[in-house]
């Protein structure tokens, strides 16, 4: 090895290393980037800029500007690759979700996402909010015969002064099926805009002799709740009668076999009491009688059980108020009608609304 060779290699050294380093800057030059600025850790500046584009979205493209501009200098041993230079691939708020690594005060910080997470959240436990209350009035009458003082007996007269309010005040009297739907908020062909139930309790013979040719006058329809035990009873209806009445238009429906006093009672008795009553009357009558009438407007938790236990469907009390959709099936509300009361009573109840 002599003194020329070695100067020859010095000089090819200095020559590549002089060329790598053109290199670099033209390959820095052509990617947009500039020597300048300090030289933090790219890892850490990702880290510093990540919760600030979490934090307020609207600054994401301010943080990802500096940076680009807070970028190191370059050494021989770093080569930048592409990807750095695009915005970084942080989650956008529409995209976080509970399962992200975002803080609960973070989030909650976003409109969008915290609005978004509490909806996802709130959904599935949403309430489901009351139907429209459906109240419809329930007339509770009994005897129609001349018994001056005795409140549960209306004069013909009276009846047929209320039946003509009735129809000249637009109120229409309507079958039990119909009500049934209209409180169930069904769609009933032709809706009345008044709907009232005419109910006629205990099965009075004068129901057949005198109310029925006043509804009649009007083609009103009603409901008439019997004991079927009663009814080879003087002053009571007969089936052949009670045949007479649904073939007008009065569906017929169970009050117990005997008029009892349901609380009294055992489970089993009551059990008869109230299925006893309802068989009779489907099978004389062929109709269903699954609509349940409280004789005094008496009933415990067994009534309450067995008529749910056995399918019935609707339950009428002595409450008073009208029938709504928002009340028990089985503690429907009526209005008495006071025999010894005028025609100005009579419009009161119909118009206070519960
Ligand atoms: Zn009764």
């Amino acid at each position: 090895m002599n003194y020329p060779r070695k100067r020859i290699l010095f000089y090819s050294v200095l020559a590549g290393l002089f060329t790598i380093l053109l290199l670099v800057f033209i390959g820095l030059d052509s990617s947009g980037y500039q020597l300048r600025g300090s030289s933090p850790t790219p890892a850490l500046i990702l880290h510093q800029s990540d919760a600030p584009i979490v934090d307020s979205p609207s600054q994401a493209p301010v943080e990802v500007s500096s940076f680009v501009l807070d970028k190191p200098a370059p050494s021989l041993e770093i080569t930048p690759a592409p990807p750095l230079l695009e915005e970084p691939n942080l989650p956008a708020a529409s995209t976080v979700t509970l399962d992200t690594y975002v803080p609960a005060p973070v989030l909650a910080a976003i409109p969008s996402a915290a609005s978004e997470v509490k909806g996802a959240v709130q959904s599935p436990t949403r309430p489901t909010p009351l139907p429209p209350k459906i109240s419809i009035p329930v007339l509770n009458y009994h005897s129609v015969t001349i018994d001056p003082g005795n409140v549960v007996v209306i004069s013909p007269t009276k009846l047929e002064e209320q039946l003509t309010y009735l129809h000249d005040h637009g109120y229409t009297p309507v079958t039990l099926s119909t009500f049934i739907s209209l409180i169930e908020g069904k769609s009933v062909e032709a809706a009345p805009e008044k709907p009232v139930l005419l109910t006629f309790d205990d099965g009075y013979i004068d129901n057949y002799e005198q109310a029925m040719p006043l509804l009649a006058k009007y083609a009103f329809p009603a409901t008439l709740f019997i004991s079927p035990g009663t009814s080879d009873q003087e002053g009571y209806l007969n089936w052949e009668q009670i045949k007479k009445l649904q073939e007008a238009g009065w569906d017929i429906q169970p009050h117990g076999m005997t008029h009892p006093h349901l609380p009294q009672l055992s489970a089993d008795q009551q059990a008869y009491e109230i299925l006893e009553a309802r068989k009779q009357i489907e099978e004389k009558l062929g109709t269903k009688a699954d609509v349940y009438c409280y004789p005094y407007g008496e009933y415990n938790k067994t009534t309450l059980k067995l008529l749910k236990d056995h399918g019935f469907r609707y339950a009428f009390t002595i409450e008073q108020g009208f029938a709504t959709n928002q009340q028990s099936p089985f503690l429907l509300k009526r209005l008495f009608i006071n025999g010894e009361e005028g025609l100005k009573s009579f419009i009161r109840k119909l118009s206070t609304h519960d």
